[in-house]
């Protein structure tokens, strides 16, 4: 890992974010969480030339650093207030768990791959990112001891919406999550009541597979 922040990487997001601007992200708090944060920092120093491209990337455990349009796009819909405690499904790289800590929120985390795990966990205190709480286990279970969370964010793509997380979500509360095999459609539920929610599609993405269980 390089840790360093040079001029160079200043130079390369300012580009990044004018070509997520162009793709139609609005949210000035996203946008200049992407300007800040260095996204090379999160992933294999012989890739740092990759790390300013709109694109995914592997990392380790054969995983993904999501697109950093789609980071923008799934965060925007998510409308993160400061303050807000938000349960990320998927702590990968910790990319989006810094850009959700840059917005001001309480971040929990949960990974299934013990490698990931433990190197994020390891990783992110290091480039000043703390997130409240980082765990080893099965998302589709969601965090019952920290539920109800003002929002849910799914950073893989999801066979189905799993009931739980709906259920740990305050009302008023916003899941996020990449719903379909193969490809994915965005979708967010949005909870009214107890038992009511408002469901809205967005485009097409393509995710690596939210799996059931965890992995050592
Ligand atoms: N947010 C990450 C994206 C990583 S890709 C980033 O910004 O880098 C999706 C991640 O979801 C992978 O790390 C994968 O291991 C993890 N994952 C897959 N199924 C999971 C599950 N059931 N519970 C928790 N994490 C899961």
């Amino acid at each position: 890992m390089i840790l360093k922040d040079l001029p160079k990487h200043k130079g390369l997001r300012n580009q990044l974010v004018v070509i997520i601007e162009a793709k139609g992200i609005k949210d000035k708090n996203v946008l200049s969480a992407i300007k800040k944060i260095p996204r090379h920092v999160f992933m294999d120093s012989s890739f740092i030339d990759f790390a300013y491209q709109d694109k995914p990337f592997p990392i380790a455990a054969e995983q993904t650093i999501s697109q950093p349009y789609t980071v923008a796009f799934q965060t925007e819909l998510l409308k993160v207030k400061s303050g807000d405690k938000i349960l990320e499904i998927g702590t990968g790289s910790g990319y989006q768990t810094a850009v959700l800590i840059e917005l001001g929120a309480e971040v929990y985390s949960i990974e299934r791959q013990k490698e990931l795990y433990n190197l994020t966990k390891k990783f992110l205190p290091k480039v000043g990112y703390v997130p409240k709480k980082l765990m080893f286990g099965d998302g589709y279970l969601g965090m019952p001891d920290a539920a109800p969370f003002d929002g849910i964010l799914v950073t893989a793509g999801a066979p189905y919406v799993p009931k739980t997380l709906l259920g740990q979500l305050k009302i008023g509360g916003r899941l996020v999550i990449p719903v379909g095999e193969g490809s994915q459609i965005m979708t967010l539920f949005i909870r009214k009541g107890d038992t009511s929610f408002e469901k809205h599609e967005f485009g097409d993405f393509r995710f690596v597979p939210l799996l059931k269980n965890s992995n050592k």
